[in-house]
């Protein structure tokens, strides 16, 4: 007989075939176990009625509203038709409505009969109105109690009759079969027992239908320790694989280059943090291990040098370096900086892009083989097959979140020796999200920028500040200084009501007559774009209008205005990478975001933040408590399959915690759960006392990864 968790879906009762296809389709449920944990995204207590006086804001959640139908009409014609319902609460009036199945509806619903209905209020030209709420009669001898679940749905579901009471129904289904009772727990039980968690199947039955308040809670941190306890166990079994597994260099001298450097060539003083870091990576970089750092610093926080000093340790110690940049633009510039500090004390750079030609390319290869080129900049060029080193040491991956994990792995697998990995990213990621997404990452920190910057002054404009906006560029335009203007869109776009480049170039060009306007774009050739930003770089434009496509380590230090249209369309850590390409010279500099006049307080907050604060660690907390962990930079190509779905980074902090140690304290007491071959390394003083389980339970465990991970990248193949 199959695990009850992998059978197919259609042989629940009530499924079939047909719904067996929309489920799969729609929301990924395709077994069992899909549905079990296919829970409500929310609770809505039913003792809890809404007056429609109370309805306010853009975005409410769905509830629920006692009251009668009033009257009914249709609307529009042919595809368009619909059912036009209004609802009274007994004071205020609002409409229901209905797409489909509008005879059955329009005939369901009875005059003077007391209803509840329940959905999303949606808000139009400013009144409300539910479109195919659920109903159901009021019994007033027996009110409503509890909670009822709200599951997602999508709109294909609900045309084909997939409600939430349809769900309710499968669930409780489910829970009727008899395989459901001999459910095993993935938390084994010592687990439960240190950590007070809910056993399995209540906590289940809980999320689906919990009893009061209270139990709900407790099987929600139930089913959210459990998962983050799977996220930590899959990301600690492989660090353990590789620190135990993975012999790195051992470099284990400071040697002439570094110190001739240092010593002759840097041209400011580091900063403190940067010293840190240093002996940070250097301390790694004599362990024997390899070391996979990621090293997190604000724009313009001087991550370069560190990457280039920590560059001049392999060298020293008879190794290559390679530097990869998410852009040809990005690794150019790179290039210029790394040979200016290496050509004095005889490194060799060189640079490989898709734009590189074949003659030079072979050139290129060849040197990198022979051992002749110390350091190599370039961009995913250099992860061609056809590139080999003769020892590569150090690999330095610039703006980590364009490169998946895939990518670093396939660098390593250049050598018999994995080279150092230094990770940098400019996107500070708050500390839960680096403990899941790059929890296979010890995090180094720049958090102090080069004295003598000036901070950025960041102001919110609307349309109708247009010309004071317009006098501010021309100022810094007179002063000598250069001006950013960023688009959401290229193109107008009908359906979007948004400012676009095209239509800015227009009119920047109109409006700054005299100053040269450049423009780059995601759609442009690589010629034309490295045109453009060469006349930008020169100085010879003054203005540069472009989509985001420079939000990424473009360096003018001239430039002292980035202006930011539709602002609005922007997440806070993406507004905060597009201002950190001004403020790098010594000259006071501004950010202007455009808003829509229109929008609501929330958007209008959220941008306030960006006046409030330039420091990128608070902006990036602020950004995932109201944009939620996935749709943060950085998160969605990273390698552990990222999609919490009960769990929440923004506020589970604390669960995170105990779970992670908990998967840790599990690993250290059943080392036959770590990949074949890792022997655990020795126990530290402050270690959580070791979990042991029994062979059914880590068998449990075993299957429960592969279930959760399946999908993501298997290390073991990388070393
Ligand atoms: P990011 O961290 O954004 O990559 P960069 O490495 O591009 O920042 O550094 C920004 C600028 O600051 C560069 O011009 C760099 O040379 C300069 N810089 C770096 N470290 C220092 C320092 N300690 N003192 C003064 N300037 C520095
Ligand atoms: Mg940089």
């Amino acid at each position: 007989m199959p695990d009850f968790n992998d059978i197919d879906i259609k042989f629940l009762k009530g499924v079939g075939d047909a719904r067996a296809k929309v489920l799969t389709k729609e929301i990924e449920v395709a077994t069992f176990r899909d549905l079990l944990y296919y829970f409500p995204f929310r609770h809505v207590d039913r003792s809890r009625f809404y007056k429609i006086s109370e309805l306010s804001g853009e975005d409410l959640p769905a509830l629920q509203i006692k009251g009668h139908f009033v009257s009914f009409r249709t609307e529009g014609e042919g595809a368009r038709k619909r059912l036009v319902g209004v609802f009274s609460d007994g004071k205020n009036m609002m409409e229901t409505i209905w797409f489909s199945k509008i005879i059955t509806f329009a005939t369901a619903y009875k005059p003077g009969v007391e209803y509840v209905i329940f959905g999303k209020p949606n808000y139009f030209r400013g009144a409300y109105s539910i479109a195919h709420p659920e109903v159901e009669i009021y019994n007033p001898s027996k009110p409503p109690t509890g909670f009822r679940g709200v599951y997602s749905l999508t709109e294909t579901m609900r045309k084909k009759g997939i409600t939430t009471k349809v769900i309710q129904s499968l669930v409780a289904n489910l829970f009727m079969n008899a395989g459901f009772d001999s459910l095993k727990d993935p938390l084994p039980e010592e687990v439960r027992r240190r950590y007070n968690l809910m056993p399995l199947r209540e906590a289940i039955r809980q999320m689906h239908f919990p009893e009061n308040a209270r139990l709900l809670q407790s099987a929600t941190e139930r089913m959210k320790f459990e998962e983050l306890f799977y996220v930590e166990t899959h990301i600690l079994r492989y660090s353990m694989e590789r620190s135990a597994r993975l012999p790195g260099y051992y470099f284990g001298t400071i040697g002439e280059k570094f110190n001739g450097f240092y010593f002759n060539v840097l041209p400011f003083q580091l900063t403190g943090a940067q010293k840190r870091v240093l002996k940070e990576i250097r301390a790694d970089m004599k362990t024997g291990r390899q070391m996979n750092r990621l090293l997190q610093g604000d724009v313009g926080s001087g991550k370069t040098m560190v990457a280039f000093m920590s560059m001049l340790m392999a060298v020293d110690n008879d190794c290559q370096a390679a530097m990869m940049a998410p852009t040809e633009i990005l690794a150019t510039q790179h290039y210029a900086s790394l040979k200016e500090w290496a050509d004095p004390i005889g490194v060799k750079v060189a640079l490989l892009t898709g734009s590189t030609k074949t003659s030079e390319r072979r050139i290129i290869h060849e040197g990198l083989q022979s051992g002749e080129i110390d350091i190599i900049v370039g961009t995913h060029a250099l992860i061609e097959d056809t590139v080999q080193f003769k020892q590569l040491g150090l690999v330095v991956i610039d703006e980590q979140h364009r490169f998946g994990v895939a990518q670093r792995a396939k660098m390593w697998s250049k050598n018999t020796v994995a080279p150092h990995v230094l990770v940098m990213t400019a996107t500070p990621i708050p500390r839960t999200l680096a403990m899941t997404v790059y929890g296979d990452l010890e995090v180094s920190v720049i958090d102090e920028l080069p004295p003598g910057r000036k901070p950025i002054t960041t102001l919110l404009r609307y349309d109708n500040n247009r010309l004071e906006v317009d006098r501010l560029i021309f100022s810094q335009l007179k002063a000598g200084r250069q001006v950013y203007i960023v688009y959401p869109l290229i193109t107008e776009n009908e359906k979007l009501d948004l400012k676009s480049l095209e239509e800015g170039y227009e009119r920047t060009v109109e409006t700054f007559q005299g100053y040269r306007v450049c423009y780059v774009h995601g759609k442009m050739k690589p010629a034309e774009k490295d045109h453009q930003m060469d006349l930008f770089v020169s100085g010879e434009a003054r203005i540069m209008v472009a989509t985001t496509v420079i939000e990424v380590g473009v360096n003018v230090p001239n430039a002292s205005v980035m202006v930011i249209e539709n602002a609005e369309r922007f997440g806070l850590s993406q507004l905060h990478q597009l201002r950190g390409r001004v403020g790098r010279g010594a000259d006071q500099s501004y950010c202007i975001l455009m808003g829509k006049y229109k929008s609501g307080a929330d958007t209008k907050k959220r941008l306030s933040i960006m006046t409030e604060t330039t420091d990128g660690f608070l902006i990036s907390e602020a950004d995932m408590k109201l944009r939620g962990p996935g749709d943060m930079e950085g998160t969605q190509q990273s390698g552990i399959a990222f999609n919490l779905r009960v769990a929440d980074l923004t506020k589970d902090g604390q669960i995170l915690t105990r779970a992670r140690e908990a998967a840790f304290a599990l690993l250290r007491g059943n080392p036959s759960l770590l990949p074949e071959g890792t022997l655990p390394t020795p126990p530290q003083k402050g270690d959580p006392l070791p979990i042991t389980v029994n062979e059914e339970e880590s068998n449990v465990i075993r299957k429960e990864l592969q279930i959760r991970f399946a999908h993501s990248v298997d290390w073991s193949l990388i070393s």
